[in-house]
């Protein structure tokens, strides 16, 4: 304990802990919130944001498109800067719009492109739900087999799959696949892959790579621009703590800005700008990823995203990443010393390989485990069938919740 409190003193970002709410027991107490890889803390500027939004609709009516304080024309400029640095991106190669999935089958028309043999999807083994779903409709839609041209990497050592057995994919069938599609950090593991390894390699074999960064943006240090990365996108509400269903980001390369030969869905929001209100015929695409814009935002939804991004920005990546690794190892010791014979973690050791997450599977079963950490004023995920996901978060989480954690957990396994 003694040396948990004393990290919080030293830790130079401690203080952005207050700038979140924190969910409160039935007793008043904050809960301990290991859940940011699912849904983040609302920052405490959220509020002001939405409604000074409010506020200028209300006294502005349509004015508030160019006369606002914040003009809602505009409005999405101000999270690209933010989220640029986030994934190490310029800024004309990101666009915050949609929701996730909708910007996975946008960004998918352009560059799922299968060309005769060359036809299959590679993905990880475990990807969420709703990426096997889109990328197995994307599939179907080009009149490819939804399960033969899915090539799926399987772990090759425990839950883990290795660089080396991806790379080695490449040898074996880098000329039947046409894209690569992985979870940048892996939901379910929290395995993260090498993008940069994994990408040079696919593009030797001529595959488009993509990333989905729902767990990877703001909890790596990202450089999608130098990998080389050919697309991503991620959503705005769990690390990025846009509140529930945020507007997602994506990411594509600056090589594949400005061409007019890439198959593309257009909206009017994609429009080049100068132009867009003369309301021409004929699509003029911007030169930057918001070519892939079709529609006028949500402008309430990307309020509470700014506050969080402006968090984000302030307190800087790097430093978060700094942070993130050692207060997860610090867990990881004391999930180690303290609980070795009722807990195994499946989430790779090494630090490289990993964001801030730790799976941790129950060797022996403990009936209404979720409720069983509710009680003791946690607040974690459950993944059947006997996984818990904790992700201590570095904006606001701290080495004492780490401590109390596994305090309470032993309490909760051992009866
Ligand atoms: C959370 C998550 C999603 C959720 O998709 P939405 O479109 O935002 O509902 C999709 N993919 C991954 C990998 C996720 O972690």
């Amino acid at each position: 304990m003694d040396f948990a409190l004393e990290q919080d003193q030293k830790d130079p970002l401690a203080h952005f802990r207050g700038r979140f709410h924190f969910p409160e027991t039935k007793t008043g107490k904050p809960f301990i919130y290991f859940c940011g890889n699912s849904l983040g803390l609302q920052p405490d500027t959220a509020e002001q944001y939405i409604k000074e939004e409010l506020d200028a609709w209300k006294k502005l009516g349509v004015d508030g498109h160019l006369k606002g304080k914040r003009p809602w024309l505009t409005y999405h400029e101000l999270l690209t800067h933010y989220s640029a640095k986030l994934v190490g991106a310029l800024d004309r190669e990101v666009v915050v719009m949609n929701s996730l999935t909708v910007n996975l089958h946008l960004l998918m028309t352009s560059f799922y492109r299968p060309n005769g043999k060359r036809k299959k999807i590679l993905i990880e083994n475990n990807a969420f739900p709703s990426d096997r779903y889109a990328v197995q409709s994307q599939l179907k839609i080009h009149g490819n087999h939804p399960k033969e041209d899915l090539m799926i990497l399987n772990p090759d050592q425990g839950e883990t799959i290795t660089t080396e057995w991806i790379l080695d994919c490449f040898e074996h069938h880098g000329d039947e696949i046409t894209m690569v599609f992985i979870g940048g950090v892996n939901y379910y593991s929290g395995q993260a892959f090498d993008m940069e390894a994994i990408t040079k390699k696919a593009h030797e074999y001529n595959c488009l790579v993509g990333f989905d960064l729902a767990h990877g943006a703001g909890n790596l240090h990202l450089k999608l621009h130098d990998w080389g990365v050919d697309f991503a996108a991620w959503c705005g509400y769990k690390y990025l703590n846009g509140g529930p269903g945020a507007p997602s980001g994506v990411f594509i390369h600056e090589r594949h800005l400005g061409k007019s030969d890439i198959p593309r869905f257009e909206g009017w929001w994609g429009h080049d700008k100068s132009t867009r209100f003369q309301m021409p015929d004929e699509f003029v695409p911007t030169t930057s990823a918001e070519a892939w814009q079709l529609s006028n935002p949500s402008i309430f939804s990307m309020a509470p995203l700014l506050a969080s991004l402006e968090l984000f920005h302030e307190a800087g990546i790097e430093n978060l990443r700094k942070k993130s690794e050692k207060l997860t190892s610090y867990l990881e010791d004391l999930l180690e010393n303290e609980l070795e014979d009722e807990i195994e973690i499946i989430t790779p050791k090494s630090i490289e390989d990993r964001g801030c997450q730790l799976s941790l599977r129950l060797k022996t079963v403990i009936p209404n485990i979720m409720d069983e950490l509710h009680r003791q004023g946690i607040l974690a995920d459950w993944r059947e069938p006997d996984v818990v996901r904790i992700a201590p978060v570095p904006l606001y989480n701290n080495f004492e919740d780490c401590y109390q954690f596994v305090q309470r957990m032993k309490k909760i396994v051992r009866g």
